[in-house]
């Protein structure tokens, strides 16, 4: 799966009421020259992201089948004994 370019227009309007026509932060919706470059913009735009991508990540662990799921774990827990568990009751990470 490819990255997901943000490629979303700063929402800001310049002096003249033109919008500003630049890219936004990623994970933002301004440019850096319209508060994007702050540190509390910059962060809560790398939430969103991080947000963003935990949502994906969620909804794919959803649609797999439970066999699937469980090779998954599998691999990341070798030596881990999940019988008791089941297919359905693992957390996802
Ligand atoms: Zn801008």
């Amino acid at each position: 799966m490819s990255r997901t370019p943000w490629a979303q227009p700063c929402s800001a309007h310049r002096r003249d009421g033109w919008p500003c026509g630049a890219y936004a932060i990623r994970g933002g919706s301004v440019c850096r020259m319209h508060g994007g470059a702050a540190p509390q913009v910059r962060h809560a735009a790398q939430r969103r992201l991080f947000e963003e991508r935990n949502r994906r990540h969620r909804e794919r662990w959803e649609r797999m089948k439970p066999e699937t799921r469980a090779e998954i774990v599998a691999g990341i827990f070798p030596r881990e004994d999940f019988s008791d568990y089941g297919h359905e009751g693992l957390p996802v990470a």
